[in-house]
């Protein structure tokens, strides 16, 4: 009944409700994937089914009306526990886990997660952003996790297996998540009401890798302007490259004022660039190019040959890559911009071999 309000994911509900009906539970899952793709709505929606009076466990379903149901959506279910990384923390508190100094073991997730439960028949307890914990709050939480509370059920919500730490890693059932597929992306973003225009929640699902929260930064304004400028400026770069480059870098610098911020600004740039590339490869592909400037103007200069075309195009997605691997390794943005310019100038123009 409620899981039609999921997308996605339906082979790890599957495993959990198997594990419920087998009364095989663990007594702590570690959940593993990429963020934004809804791990810990699942967690919460697992303990709603066990919570829900209306449904036995083993169904692992919910009403979505009876107290508990309700008390579950709201976050007042007074036997769900939840902790997380505190926005613009870059670790999970220990007093979260275990209480502050002068109640250290008296309070926090670990001691309430040990009292009776209130309303149900357990406790559950969710732990969002689990790679975020570091040594002490992990060690904290070792002695639950070795000696759980009878019947308690620990969610570890975590971005990825090696983000946590071994101790915890061991001790937790781990249960991969997959990236959401683009349609259910582009369903939820119109759901959501975070856009109304079918195309541009398409073309942010295309780009979000199944994470709904990459598609919510790709729905900011700002991105989305960078997104369409980037398009008209690469149409100029094998006659202009050096213009271009002092046009993406100015683009950069208005989007961002400091440095991480202008980082992050060109890697998003070089992934809109890959996409431009490759849906250009996907249309020529599939003949629906004719009436396409870009794709015009690249045949033009490679003789009209469909083929010698598509190689200078695979050819300048492989250069985009490096240069995002460059801006990771913390090159400048504008020397990174400066070169990759230069390269797909060349590139288009045949005057640079081409990879393989
Ligand atoms: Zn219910």
């Amino acid at each position: 009944m409620i899981w039609n309000r999921l997308r996605g994911h339906a082979a790890q509900i599957d495993m959990f409700r198997r594990a419920v009906q087998r009364n095989r539970t663990a007594h702590a899952y570690s959940f593993i994937g990429p963020s934004g793709i809804g791990k810990r709505q699942v967690a919460a929606m697992i303990a709603q089914c066990l919570f829900c009076t209306k449904f036995d466990d083993t169904e692992l379903d919910a009403c979505g009306t009876c107290a508990a149901c309700r008390q579950v959506a709201a976050g007042t279910h007074p036997d769900l526990l939840t902790i997380g990384c505190p926005t613009g923390k870059r670790e999970l508190p220990l007093e979260l886990v275990a209480g502050p100094p002068e109640r250290r073991g008296r309070e926090g997730l670990c001691h309430d997660l040990s009292l009776k439960p209130m309303s149900a028949d357990r406790r559950i307890a969710i732990i969002d952003d689990a790679q975020t914990l570091n040594e002490e709050s992990a060690n904290a939480l070792l002695k639950t996790l070795e000696e759980p509370p009878p019947g308690s059920i620990l969610f570890l919500i975590s971005s990825g297996a090696d983000a946590l730490l071994p101790t915890i890693r061991s001790r937790c059932q781990p249960v991969h998540f997959s990236p959401l597929a683009e349609d259910d992306v582009a369903e939820l973003i119109l759901e959501l009401g975070w856009e109304s225009d079918r195309d541009q929640a398409r073309a942010a699902a295309q780009l979000s890798e199944g994470s709904l929260e990459t598609a919510r930064e790709l729905l900011d304004p700002g991105l989305r302007k960078l997104r369409e400028e980037l398009h008209q400026r690469l149409g100029a770069i094998a006659k202009d490259p050096v213009g271009t480059a002092d046009a993406l870098v100015e683009l950069v610098e208005s989007q961002a004022s400091d440095t991480p911020g202008q980082r992050q600004t060109a890697g998003w740039m070089l992934a809109f660039a890959v996409r431009q590339f490759r849906d250009l490869l996907e249309r020529m592909g599939r003949g629906e190019a004719g009436n396409d400037a870009q794709v015009e103007q690249l045949l033009l200069r490679c003789d009209g040959d469909p083929k010698v075309a598509a190689d200078r195009l695979v050819a300048s997605i492989d250069r985009v890559v490096q240069a995002d691997f460059h801006l990771q390794q913390m090159m400048p943005v504008p020397l990174c911009l400066a070169g990759l310019c230069d390269d797909l100038s060349r590139i288009q123009r045949g005057l640079l071999p081409l990879a393989g």
